[in-house]
């Protein structure tokens, strides 16, 4: 019997609202590869401290939780529209720095990129290429400017009917980029192998045609 192939893993990595979800979900439709949103299942541990009235800060609280999730785990958990909201957001930012909770929330995102059954995977986050995945297939680091990325999570806010202020916003993004790319584990930062992709003028539609043209002339 020939051994089964493995997957090949597309690691998709930046900051918030750079449009590395939006991307890293349609490359994986056009490739037919599965697709892991990291930052929901790190958005789950926070969801869980702040529904106990908990401290994401506090790091025996915050490894509690990510125990929890880990034993727990489902994947259509992550569809929770609760996981969207801006506290779980700015929570996120604080559990998620503490290095026992990465720990806690590797296998899941290891054993996503490994199972069977799949060509291959994309996972999106802010640690896949560095961390999480260091052998992947190919890795891109999506970017765009703060004022961009604020622009369109402002609409985002505003067509979903939340009230707040470009300012607001760009305020909570400054303060979030800095907490992922502060923190001593696993800071956000580009793998020294992988592709930057500058999102700030181009449409979902092209970031796609010119991200879908790099990934298949990689992965050949
Ligand atoms: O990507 P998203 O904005 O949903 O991520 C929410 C938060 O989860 C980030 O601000 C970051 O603190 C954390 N995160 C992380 N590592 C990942 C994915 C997300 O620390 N791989």
């Amino acid at each position: 019997m020939q051994p089964k192939p493995t997957p090949k893993i597309v690691a998709i990595d930046g900051p918030s609202a750079s449009g590395k979800g939006t991307l890293a979900k349609a490359l994986a439709r056009e490739l037919g590869f599965a697709y892991l949103d990291t930052g929901a299942v790190y958005r789950l541990v926070a969801k869980t401290i702040l529904e106990q009235g908990l401290d994401p800060e506090n790091k025996d609280q915050a490894i509690k939780a990510a125990t929890h999730v880990r034993d727990s785990f489902t994947l259509p958990q992550l569809d929770d529209p609760a996981l969207r909201q801006d506290t779980v957001a700015q929570a996120t930012s604080k559990s998620s720095a503490h290095p026992e909770v990465r720990a806690l929330l590797m296998d899941i995102q290891r054993g996503f990129a490994a199972k069977g059954g799949h060509a291959g995977a994309v996972l999106d986050g802010r640690d896949i290429g560095t961390v999480v995945c260091p052998d992947a297939a190919f890795k891109l680091f999506v970017t765009a400017s703060p004022e961009i990325r604020a622009q369109r999570r402002f609409k985002e806010l505003q067509n979903k009917g939340f009230t707040t202020t470009y300012e607001a916003v760009l305020q909570d993004m400054r303060e979030r980029d800095a907490r992922d790319s502060g923190r001593s584990a696993a800071p956000l930062k580009p793998a020294e192998d992988a592709v930057l992709f500058d999102t700030s003028d181009l449409t979902a539609d092209k970031a796609l045609e010119k991200a879908l043209h790099l990934v298949r002339q990689s992965l050949g």
